[in-house]
């Protein structure tokens, strides 16, 4: 089998490492890849919203299956395409990616399934939406609809502070397009969990579970990061608590695309606040996390291919899916100065010093004169698994020892 995985970072890092390991794939190609990728996959020079030129080298490779990592192209519409030139392609096509592209048709969808999630309004007029602030009580969540790199969500204290935020969407434009509508909704209170699943017409099956540290420095203080390190299985993850899930969120989502008649097919991520009343869905991913798919891939027994070949042939239900018992860690390491303004290009030294039960997946790396440089905030992640979370992290912080480039950070507390 040929794949083609489309992105360039840490997640598609991880997906091209695990389907390298599968004996039915023979062939791997990542466009546009980085460093880290290339060493288990051909990285190609084409970018990952660069539909026409995906399916060019898709037809010309004779690819087997395209595999997209980011949301952006799974937005644009790239499913609907490869699938109209007559290739296999694991993402939902344009309509269900809406479920990530749009937050307004996300929480509609979810209301009118009967999923449990907060209140909310979306609007398009700025006095609109400045007259009802208040309705919402403080803080407030205010959320551009559109796609904005996950920046889009902000939580104002106060009125003032909200009414700013507004401002700067709706008529400053801070986040484009993407915040000409608006939602508000209402603040809910609780711990934050995700879970990610394989989703074909028939069928929903949730992977393991796996916990994100998003704030910068320890002890959850600082700004939100796009992930810092994850570990997999959550401790808060309970049986009781997955069953839950499973009934009032993850059944109800597959009936609701049923009734709707979207024909999902691939990988849906679930953001889920556990409140007083249960857990609650905060959004839709259409698309393996970052850094959550770090840890969880690296406990996945079952082929990879085999899942998604499944998918594609809407034979999900008919595959065992297995994971290792051991528990897996990532800790990210990250340029200094993010998620503000950081510099790239310092050199990274140690990669190749460390143990070999530790693997590095590439987020933002990139290769200057044979040198693998930094070039993005979050850098790479060192991924390891042990029969538990504090013993796979003992042996992660014991190799990090040995990596060095100039204002690496990194939390210690990942394993907590
Ligand atoms: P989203 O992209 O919708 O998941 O929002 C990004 C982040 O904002 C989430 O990971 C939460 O930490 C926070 N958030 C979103 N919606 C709410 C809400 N209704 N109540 C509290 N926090 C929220």
């Amino acid at each position: 089998m040929k794949i083609l995985v489309v992105g360039g970072g840490g997640r598609e890092h991880a997906i091209c490492w695990k389907l390298s390991n599968e004996k039915d794939v023979e062939k791997i190609y990542c466009a546009p890849g980085n460093p880290g990728i290339a060493k288990v996959a051909e990285c190609v020079n084409i970018g990952d919203s660069d539909i026409a030129e995906l399916v060019k080298f898709a037809k010309e490779k004779e690819i087997d299956i395209t595999v997209v990592g980011p949301e952006v192209p799974l937005v644009m519409g790239l499913t609907d395409v490869f699938e109209e030139e007559g290739l296999k392609v694991f993402g939902p096509n344009k309509k269900c990616a809406q479920l990530e592209g749009s937050k307004a048709f996300s929480k509609d969808f979810m209301i009118r399934h009967g999923l449990p999630t907060a209140k909310y309004k979306e609007y398009t007029d700025l006095d609109k939406a400045i007259a009802d602030i208040d309705d919402f009580g403080y803080p407030v969540v205010i959320k551009a609809d559109g796609l904005a790199a996950g920046k889009g969500v902000v939580i104002p204290e106060n009125r003032e502070d909200a009414i700013k935020t507004l401002k700067e969407m709706m008529s400053d434009k801070k986040f484009g397009d993407a915040g000409e509508k608006i939602v508000i909704e209402e603040f809910l209170n609780g711990i934050e969990t995700s879970i990610l699943a394989f989703v074909d017409h028939e069928t929903i099956v949730p992977m393991v579970s796996a916990k994100d540290h998003k704030k910068v420095n320890n002890g959850e203080t600082g700004l939100n990061t796009g992930g810092m390190g994850t570990f997999s299985p959550s401790e808060i993850y309970t049986d009781e608590l997955a069953k839950n899930i499973k009934e009032n969120v993850l059944d109800k989502t597959l009936k609701g695309f049923q009734e709707d008649g979207l024909d999902f097919k691939g990988i849906l991520f679930v953001g889920l606040m556990i409140t007083e009343d249960g857990p609650k869905v905060l959004e839709y991913n259409v698309r393996f996390g970052d850094p959550e798919t770090q840890s969880v891939l690296f406990r996945l027994e079952t082929d990879l291919n085999k899942i998604i070949s499944a998918v594609i042939d809407n034979k999900l239900k008919d595959i065992d899916i297995t994971y290792s018992d051991e528990q897996a860690i990532c800790v990210m390491l990250t340029s200094g100065g993010y998620p503000e303004s950081y510099e790239k290009g310092k050199v990274i030294t140690g990669l190749d010093d460390l143990d070999d039960d530790i693997v590095v997946f590439h987020s933002g790396t990139k290769l200057v004169d044979g040198k693998i440089v930094t070039n993005g905030g979050r850098v790479i992640g060192i991924t390891a698994k042990a029969k538990n979370v504090k013993e796979a992290g003992e042996k992660v912080y014991e190799n990090i020892k040995k990596i060095n480039f100039e204002g690496m950070h990194y939390r210690t507390d990942i394993w907590k």
